[in-house]
């Protein structure tokens, strides 16, 4: 069994629909599930209405006709006039608009998560129908049946031992169909959908992957596969045919965008093959992460992670270095879910690099002031340099401004004003 995921850079419009089922089309042996994320850019857009609607602009409603506009556009070029799709697509945006007119609730992640999935469920009918209508028989799975989550909204953790029995005992699944569902979301127990954090559909194919014991996740990406640094932004990047789990760990931990971090693990742990692959030139292959005895000479690997934060936490009497103080400020970043990205004492200070995520950053602050001085630096970036040597560090960090720096064997990382 394999396991396709086709995110929203494939299906930006109805020739990337075109194009995928062509690539479903051509690779119909085996049973195949399919995540799919929102068209495009909808979840951004998305983001946009629940802003508005938050703080009671009426323009949010304006929005949400736009992205229903753009669904219907998309679907106008797929479909014959008579096809019942658009009314589909007037439930589903209907479904958002009343959320939004009788929602009482004032929790800004409950109503992100509510109003957000709206663009998985519409490109995920779209692309079903459209596979059907192309001869491809397949069903629509809602995966908020399936996939069980905490009620962290906008990052829920999964519940696996729930996630598992539901999928093992879905007719659906079991029936050996071919079945279209939802990247990036699921319920909590009590049915309210939850998001799984942006750019979670590659996850979710891992999810599936682990859980059904598939032979391999296929990710199809507009890159041909995981290069040494993002080609979009490097045009020497060099391709990387194999990679093990560890490097691949590494190099998304440390915020390569080409794979969410949270889908090696499950992988992993069921020794799944990860192939990344372009959905543009799909007759070549792409870059297989798998076990292997082979020692893989990697390049240097660079990652990126602009829009960072520096917290510099110092305790009022000095006395830093004792580990309560440690636990203290730790246990904050873990309450309010806020991922550190590199982390350094020193006599004195904790300094602490996180991504720009203000709400989180201030509950931290509120929870922490009382007891600590805390200073802040944003619009920061962070390098990170695998395997790194002379030339590439004098090539990416020559006459940076640096603010921290930490040297491993292997990793390299450094904290730039930009
Ligand atoms: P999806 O369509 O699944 O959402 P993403 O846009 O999240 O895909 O990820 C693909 C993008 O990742 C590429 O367009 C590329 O710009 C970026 N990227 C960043 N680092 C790398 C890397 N090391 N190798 C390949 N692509 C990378
Ligand atoms: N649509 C979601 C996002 O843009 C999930 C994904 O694409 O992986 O974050
Ligand atoms: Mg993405």
């Amino acid at each position: 069994m394999e396991i396709y995921k086709f995110g929203g850079a494939s299906i930006v419009d109805a020739e990337g629909i075109k194009n995928i089922t062509k690539i479903i089309s051509n690779n119909l042996d085996g049973k195949k599930i399919i995540v799919v994320s929102a068209l495009g850019k909808t979840t951004n857009a998305l983001e946009d209405v629940v802003n508005n609607y938050v703080s009671k602009d009426e323009k949010y409603l304006n929005y949400i006709r736009e992205i229903r506009e753009y669904h219907l556009m998309v679907s106008e070029q797929l479909f014959p006039e008579n096809h019942n799709i658009k009314f589909k697509i007037f439930a589903i945006f209907d479904n958002v608009e009343s959320f939004c007119a009788s929602n009482t609730s004032t929790l800004y992640g409950y109503i992100y998560d509510q109003i957000i999935s709206v663009g998985e469920l519409a490109s995920t009918t779209i692309v079903s129908e459209y596979l059907k209508q192309e001869g491809i028989k397949n069903v629509l799975l809602d995966a908020r049946q399936i996939i069980r989550t905490d009620n962290h909204y906008t990052d829920a953790k999964i519940n696996w031992e729930k996630t598992k029995n539901l999928i093992e005992n879905n007719d659906l699944i079991t029936n050996n169909q071919t079945i279209i569902t939802q990247g990036f979301i699921g319920a909590t127990s009590e049915k309210f959908t939850t998001t799984l954090g942006r750019e979670g559909s590659d996850f979710t194919g891992a999810i599936f992957a682990n859980i059904l014991n598939a032979d391999k996740l296929t990710i199809w990406k507009d890159v041909k596969g995981v290069y040494n640094s993002d080609p979009n932004n490097y045009t020497e990047a060099i391709f990387i045919k194999k990679m093990s789990y560890r490097e691949a760990t590494e190099m998304t931990y440390y915020g390569a965008k080409v794979i969410h971090p949270k889908t090696i693990r499950p992988l992993q742990n069921k020794n799944i093959t990860l192939e990344v692959r372009s959905y543009k030139t799909p007759e070549e292959n792409g870059t297989l992460i798998k076990n292997s005895n082979e020692v893989i000479e990697y390049p240097p690997i660079i990652v990126y992670k602009e829009n960072q934060v520096l917290l510099s936490f110092s305790s009022k009497d000095f006395s830093f270095t004792e580990a309560e103080n440690l636990r203290i400020i730790l246990k904050s970043f873990d309450n309010n879910r806020l991922k550190i990205n590199t982390i350094q004492t020193g006599a004195i200070t904790l300094s602490v690099v996180v991504n720009n995520k203000p709400e989180k950053i201030d509950a931290i602050k509120d929870e922490l002031s009382k007891n600590f001085e805390i200073r802040f630096n944003n619009n920061l970036s962070l390098i990170t340099i695998r395997h790194f040597d002379f030339y590439t560090e004098d090539t990416f960090l020559r006459n940076k401004n640096v603010l921290l720096e930490q040297r491993t064997r292997e990793t390299l990382q450094v904290l730039i004003r930009d």
